[in-house]
């Protein structure tokens, strides 16, 4: 004999096919946290790598390749514009590391010249690869943070609405 479905099954049916295409779109393997309530608060999950808005994946695909989308909250991150920015501000902090321990290092030994540049350039360098990506990631989450470049930013009522539970009437 066929199952007959019953007008009422196959109104909860409907809800339940509902909920499960919801949890569908939702990532459960990356954990979203609400988004960040300052500009700072964002710019250190950039400065960490971290998607700005949701710190619940990588920023970056590659090294210096920032992601398309993210796959935790699905923000679109290709209207960044950073352009040569981050290595002004790499520059930046390793000219300001780096001019004391240079200092330091010509003062306080005797190391001949070739050494002396072999170990300032090595420094320098290593600093710079070390700061380029942080750099990065704290811009683009500045340009989200200020909604540059056609940057949309959510508000937090946006997602109380989507988390709002269900009205009795409606279960
Ligand atoms: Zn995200």
């Amino acid at each position: 004999m066929p199952e007959v479905t019953r007008p009422f099954d196959r109104e909860n049916a409907g809800h339940d096919a509902v909920a499960v295409s919801a949890a569908a779109h939702e990532p459960d393997s990356l954990v979203a946290m609400p988004p960040p309530h300052s500009v700072w608060a964002a710019i250190l999950r950039g400065l960490k790598g971290r998607c700005p808005r949701c710190n619940g994946a990588r920023l970056f695909r590659k090294f210096l390749k920032p992601v398309d989308t993210c796959p935790a909250c699905g923000q679109d991150w290709t209207p960044q514009r950073a352009d040569d920015f981050p290595a002004y501000v790499s520059i930046l902090v390793t000219g300001h590391v780096m001019a004391p321990v240079i200092i330091g290092l010509v003062q306080e030994t005797q190391l001949p010249v070739w050494a002396l540049a072999t170990i300032a350039v090595t420094l320098a360098l290593l600093l710079i690869i070390a700061t380029l990506q942080p750099a990065k990631g704290g811009i683009i989450a500045m340009q989200w943070w200020f909604e540059m470049h056609g940057f949309q930013r959510d508000k937090p009522e946006t997602r109380e609405t989507i988390d709002e539970p269900v009205p009795e009437h409606l279960k």
